[in-house]
């Protein structure tokens, strides 16, 4: 590798990679401060029913409120929790967090829906996540009907044995499972059957040129009728347009979650999107396509 990698694969420490390397470590070591002194907080992004505008779920997306540089989102933080170990801790809370939060939303009388969060592929290997996963619910007296879990395909991927095993714990529990950045990633369609799935979400990527790309429109068309075959809900991720809207709509997909009803926000104003006869306004006023 070092050979096929040039001559300055020799060089070990070039002036850039000790910049990166120092970068790392900081980012760790504030991290770590970070999540010691509470400056980790949840957001959460609605999700919405594509044909009534009701909220069907929440997913929890985890922000670093930093005292210098303000709120962080995950890409530049969680890639370091992974590397560094960070993440198992991290993690902890996050579930943790996301089963009081939802639970005092139901102490409120608010609407009752599903709260997701995002397992990282370091947690769902680990021996004892389900277990971990089953103390967060107790601890915050969280049906696990009301927990879903999002993985994502590479994740599954790596250790495919044991995550069966994990999922198959956690499906017996109650906790719904999500296939996340659906076909971004390798997943054969042989495997996808074995795991005790709940939900496909049909990656950003893919709706966001589905309106002027004709190849991007036949891969959600096709995501969504491979997730329904299986008998799986399929979430539309990133939807920003009323264009894309109707386009779901047409093809069935009936969950819904992009900054065009609502990006991710802080749990005071989820609330607010959690009244019992809350609709969000767009979708009524739209035609309903005709099957
Ligand atoms: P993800 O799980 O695929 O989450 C969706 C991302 O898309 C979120 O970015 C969300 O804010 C963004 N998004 C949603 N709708 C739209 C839209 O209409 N337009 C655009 N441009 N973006 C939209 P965010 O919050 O920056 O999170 C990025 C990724 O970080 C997540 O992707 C997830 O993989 C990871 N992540 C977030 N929170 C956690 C966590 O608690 N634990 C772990 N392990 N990973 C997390
Ligand atoms: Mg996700
Ligand atoms: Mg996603
Ligand atoms: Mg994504």
């Amino acid at each position: 590798a070092a050979k096929s990698a040039g001559r300055n694969a020799y060089r070990f420490f070039t002036p850039e990679m000790n910049t990166r390397v120092q970068q790392f470590l900081r980012i760790e070591n504030e991290l770590r401060r970070a999540l010691a002194h509470g400056e980790l907080v949840l957001h959460y992004q609605p999700q919405f029913d594509a044909f009534t505008g009701a909220v069907i779920g929440v997913e929890a997306l985890v922000r670093w409120r930093h005292p210098q540089r303000g709120l962080i989102l995950p890409g530049e933080f969680i890639p370091v929790a992974e590397e560094s170990g960070l993440i198992q801790a991290i993690g902890e809370w996050v579930v943790d967090e996301a089963c009081r939060q939802t639970r005092a939303w139901h102490d409120r009388g608010l609407r009752r829906v599903p709260v997701a969060v995002n397992l990282s592929a370091a947690e769902l290997h680990r021996a004892d996540t389900a277990g971990r996963i089953a103390g967060a619910l107790q601890r915050n007296g969280l049906a696990a009907r009301w927990l879903e879990l999002e993985i994502t395909e590479s994740a599954l991927m790596r250790d495919i044995g044991r995550a069966r095993l994990t999922l198959q714990v956690l499906h017996d529990m109650g906790v719904q499972i999500a296939l996340d950045d659906f076909g971004t990633g390798y997943s054969s369609l042989a495997h996808l059957r074995q795991f005790s799935l709940s939900a496909l979400k049909l990656d950003r990527s893919f709706v966001r040129d589905l309106e002027t790309d004709v190849n991007d429109a036949a891969i959600c068309r096709a995501v969504i009728a491979l997730g329904h075959t299986l008998g799986l809900r399929v979430i539309a991720e990133g939807v920003e347009t009323t264009g894309q809207l109707v386009f779901l709509r047409g093809n069935r997909c009936s969950a819904i979650q992009g900054a065009l009803f609502s990006p991710a926000l802080p749990p005071e104003q989820v609330a607010v999107l959690l009244q019992p006869d809350y609709v969000a306004p767009v979708a009524p006023t739209l035609p309903v396509p005709l099957f």
